[in-house]
C-alpha cells in the first residue's frame, strides 16, 4: 500500500483508515462502467443525488419468499416502510407480492398510491393516531397493538361484520424496548377481547434490536404457546411476526476484520473516534438469516404443526444492494497529521443523505471515485457542503485510489437502507437529493427517470 511517486506519500498504518471496499452487484458495476450515464444524471440534476435500480428490491422480495417455501413454511413478508421513502420501492413490494410495515398516515397513503392493498398493510409504532388507526381499519390493515389504550380505541372501530384485526406486540422479557406489551398487559389484553366482536386477534408480534437469528427463532418459538392459549379464548390467533433486522453483508470479510481489529483514531481527521459501527460484514445475511432462524430448533416444524404463519417485517434488508448516492467534489484541501498528508474533500451535498452520523456513527463502506483514473492512493476525508464543522460524511481518512478533484463524482455504495433519506431535511435551504430510477433498456442499456 506504499505510494508511488506523485501521491502525496503516506504509507496506509499511519494515517489513513484500512480499506473498507463495498460488494458491487453487476447492475452497479454496468453503471459504474457506462462511460457517460452518471456524469449525464448529475449534469441533469445538478446536486448530489441517490440511485435506486427496483429489480433488486424484487429479488430481495423473491429471496425472503424463497426462504420460506424452502422451509415449508406458510410465510409473509411487509416492507419496514421507514428505511427509504421512495415510491418505486413500495412499487415493487406490491409487484412481487410483499406488503408493507407503516407507522403514520403519510406511510400508509404512499404505499396504498403504489398499489399495495390494504390488507396487505401492517400497521406498528406506539401510541398510533386516531387518524391513522381509522384509516388502517377502513383498509383492512392489521394493526400492531402497542398498549391497552390503544385496543380500546380500536374495538370502538369496528363491528362484528368488520372486525378489526390486531396483533399485540410483546415486550420480550428483559428487554428496556419503549415498546410492547408486558406480560401482564397481553393477560388484561386477552380478558378486554372477552365478549367483544369488533376485534379479532390474528396474532403475536415483535420487533428485536440487534441482528440476532437465535434470539428471534426462540421468542417465536415461545410465543406459539400464546397463540394456542388465544385460540382457546376463540381467537384466530394464526400468525407470529418477528419484526425486522435482517442483516445485510455490505463488505468482505477479510477487509472487515482488517478495519476492526486496527480500528485507531489516527486514521480519523482531527482525532474523531467512534464507540460502534454496523456489522458491515454479515455471513448470513437477509434470506439466509430467515432460513436460520426457521431452521433454529425445528422452528419451521413447530410452526407447520401448530398452523401458525410467519410474518417478517425486513427494512434494511429488503434494500440490499439496490442503490447508492453520488456526491460532487466541490472543493479539495490538503491539511497534515504529524507532518503526513492528506485530503480534505468538500461534496455538494451533506451528512442528512448519509444518516449513519446521525446515530453517532460512521458509515463504513468505502465510497468511489468516478470516473477511474491511474494515480496514487490517497488518504481522503470527506465534509459537507454546510457550516457545521461537525457535518462530515467520512471522518475517516479513505484511501482513495487517486487524489479526488473538483468535479468528481463520490459514489456512496448500497446506501439504500436508512442512509438515503431517513434524516434528510433542507437544511441551508439546500435542495434535497431527487431519487433517481434506473430501468433495463433493450440493448443491455440502463435508462433514468426520477422517482416519486
Ligand atoms: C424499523 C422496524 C422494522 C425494520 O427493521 P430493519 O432493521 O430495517 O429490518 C421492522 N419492524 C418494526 C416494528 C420496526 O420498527
Amino acid at each position: 500500500m506504499g505510494l508511488d511517486a506523485g501521491g502525496i506519500g503516506v504509507t496506509r498504518g499511519a494515517i489513513s483508515a484500512a480499506p473498507v471496499p463495498a460488494h458491487l452487484d453487476e447492475w452497479e458495476r454496468r453503471v459504474l462502467g457506462d462511460p457517460n450515464l452518471l456524469g449525464d444524471i448529475g449534469f441533469a440534476v445538478g446536486g448530489p443525488f441517490h440511485v435506486l435500480y427496483p429489480p433488486r428490491v424484487g429479488r430481495n422480495i423473491q429471496g425472503f419468499h424463497a426462504a420460506f417455501e424452502q422451509a415449508g413454511v406458510d410465510g409473509v413478508v411487509y416492507y419496514g416502510k421507514k428505511a427509504n421513502k421512495s415510491a418505486a420501492v413500495a412499487r415493487a413490494c406490491a409487484e412481487h407480492g410483499a406488503g408493507v410495515d407503516v407507522s403514520s398516515v403519510g406511510e400508509l397513503t404512499a404505499a396504498l398510491a403504489q398499489g399495495v392493498r390494504g390488507t396487505e398493510l401492517m400497521v406498528t409504532g406506539p401510541a398510533k393516531s386516531d387518524d391513522l388507526l381509522w384509516l388502517a381499519t377502513r383498509h383492512g390493515a392489521l394493526i400492531a397493538v402497542d398498549d391497552l389504550d390503544e385496543l380500546e380505541r380500536l374495538a370502538a372501530l369496528g363491528d362484528s361484520t368488520a372486525p378489526v384485526r390486531i396483533m399485540l406486540r410483546v415486550l420480550p422479557a428483559a428487554s428496556a424496548s419503549r415498546f410492547g406489551m408486558t406480560e401482564a398487559e397481553l393477560d388484561r389484553a386477552l380478558v378486554a377481547f372477552h365478549g367483544r366482536e369488533s376485534i379479532r386477534l390474528e396474532g403475536f408480534s415483535f420487533h428485536l434490536s440487534g441482528y440476532d437469528a437465535v434470539a428471534r427463532a426462540e421468542l417465536a418459538g415461545a410465543l406459539i404457546a400464546r397463540c394456542l392459549h388465544a385460540r382457546t379464548l376463540g381467537q384466530p390467533a394464526t400468525t407470529l411476526s418477528i419484526g425486522g433486522g435482517f442483516g445485510v453483508d455490505y463488505v468482505p470479510p477479510a477487509a472487515w476484520a482488517e478495519f476492526t481489529e486496527h480500528v485507531d483514531r489516527q486514521w480519523f481527521h482531527s482525532g474523531k473516534s467512534f464507540e460502534s459501527y454496523y456489522p458491515y460484514h454479515f455471513p448470513a445475511p437477509g434470506p439466509a438469516m430467515l432460513a436460520a432462524i426457521l431452521a433454529h430448533d425445528g422452528l419451521a416444524q413447530r410452526l407447520r404443526d401448530n398452523a401458525v404463519r410467519l410474518a417478517i417485517e425486513p427494512g434494511r434488508a429488503l434494500l440490499a444492494h439496490a442503490g447508492f448516492t453520488v456526491f460532487r467534489v466541490q472543493g479539495s484541501k490538503i491539511r497534515h497529521v504529524d507532518g503526513a498528508p492528506y485530503h480534505l474533500l468538500t461534496v455538494d451535498g451533506t451528512s442528512l443523505s448519509l444518516s449513519e452520523q446521525w446515530f453517532d456513527s460512521e458509515y463504513l463502506p468505502d465510497p468511489l471515485l468516478w470516473p477511474t483514473r491511474p494515480g496514487s492512493t490517497t488518504p481522503t476525508s470527506v465534509g459537507a457542503a454546510t457550516c457545521l464543522d461537525s457535518d462530515m460524511l467520512s471522518w475517516r481518512r479513505i484511501p482513495l485510489p487517486r487524489a479526488a478533484t473538483v468535479g468528481d463524482l463520490l459514489i456512496y455504495p448500497n446506501t439504500a437502507g436508512y442512509q438515503m433519506d431517513s434524516n434528510e431535511s433542507a437544511f441551508h435551504e439546500l435542495p434535497i437529493p431527487p431519487k433517481v430510477l434506473l430501468h433495463d433498456a433493450p440493448g443491455d442499456r440502463l435508462r433514468w427517470t426520477l422517482d416519486g
